[in-house]
């Protein structure tokens, strides 16, 4: 594994990325993500993301690729600092995908390869009564790898860089183990099987998202699947907005709530939740997300990846940074993870234009 120490002598020696070496700011990258988190001062805009931002080219500039980096706590340490080291953030996220926390329940998960991201393979539980979980969870492979990542960076990266871990509430884990269609058709058909199902799930939540923040998480990205186009407010109010207040209470670490889609309609319901901040989509104006939430929670995100980031270009990406900017959102960052063949350059233009911004001032 290549050392944070060494990555700042290559980037001291005129490596491309990680700007902040090169002196902007008096904060450390942590003092400045975990404050923009709270909605505090900082030296100048974070820029970060809760979900992944490594692309086949991140991979190829640190050497190390999917799917080793999912199954192997120091690859997966060192792919991840390349988000600081590479890109130039001010956090790391070492899950890159979404299915951690399945794999340790007795489901087949297929790991994909370095163009694809991990998928279970099948969705084993049809009843409440099917939801176990394993006495040796946090030691399975798949959800131990993580842990033992997170605790690599904290040795690694000190106080430094900020470490985001990730664990998926109870909505997407329902997904993964029981099957999105059969679980949308019960929240119409039965509402109590679902609630009983959400709640059996939470604390498989609880747990994993604890061990996270044990091993040195200073804060964990919490997603659920409660998408604009497949769950109306209604329904996030009903089965949701006072469940994840509660998950809120019993995680020992500050949330970032992550709901891809269009979510402005239950913005202020979800800036009810106490969840410290919203990682939101690119389908919501950014002005218009932070008149939702009033101030109740910071947001994080916004800039588009499956056009601008994937397709546009490095001019494109500033346009959309300098509109998040301008609407204050606190954390500057991929709306939801990188497609993998998005191309660096528009990767490593989200830093520079918030760079770009400040010196514009
Ligand atoms: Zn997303």
């Amino acid at each position: 594994m290549v050392t944070y120490t060494r990555w700042v002598k290559k980037i001291q020696n005129g490596h491309r990325g990680a700007n902040e070496l090169r002196g902007v700011g008096y904060m450390s990258p942590k003092e400045r993500f975990m404050s923009a988190l709270y909605g505090g001062r900082v030296d100048r805009p974070a820029v970060g993301s809760a979900t992944s931002v490594i692309s086949v080219e991140v991979m190829d500039e640190v050497g190390v690729h999917f799917p080793a980096a999912h199954l192997d706590p120091y690859k997966m340490a060192e792919l991840a600092m390349a988000a600081h080291t590479v890109l130039g953030h001010d956090n790391v996220a070492p899950l890159f995908s979404a299915i951690h926390d399945a794999s340790g329940l007795d489901v087949s998960v297929d790991w994909g390869d370095r163009t694809m991201m991990p998928e279970v393979k099948e969705h084993p539980w049809t009843e409440v009564s099917d939801i176990k979980m394993p006495p040796d969870y946090l030691d399975r492979e798949g959800v131990r790898v993580p842990i033992d990542a997170i605790r690599i960076l904290k040795k690694e990266l000190g106080n430094r860089v900020a470490i985001v871990g990730k664990v998926y509430g109870p909505w997407s884990l329902a997904y993964h183990m029981f099957g999105v269609q059969d679980f949308l058709i019960w929240t119409l058909l039965e509402p109590d099987k679902v609630r009983a199902i959400l709640r059996g799930l939470m604390e498989i939540v609880v747990t994993f998202a604890n061990a996270q923040v044990e091993a040195g998480a200073d804060a964990l990205c919490y997603g659920d699947h409660a998408t604009g186009d497949l769950v109306s407010r209604q329904m996030y109010v009903d089965f949701l907005r006072d469940l994840h207040k509660e998950i809120r209470q019993r995680i020992n670490a500050p949330l970032i709530l992550h709901i891809c889609g269009n979510t402005l309609d239950r913005m202020p319901d979800i800036a009810k939740t106490t969840m410290t901040c919203f990682h939101f989509d690119s389908s919501v104006d950014p002005a218009a997300a932070k008149a939702a939430v009033n101030g109740k929670i910071s947001l994080m995100g916004n800039i588009d990846n499956a056009v601008t980031l994937l397709t546009g270009t490095p001019a494109d990406v500033r346009t959309e940074v300098f509109r998040a900017l301008d609407a204050g959102i606190e954390i500057i960052g991929p709306a939801c993870a990188v497609p993998l063949t998005a191309p660096m350059a528009n990767l490593l233009e989200i830093r520079r234009s918030v760079d770009a911004y400040i010196a514009g001032r």
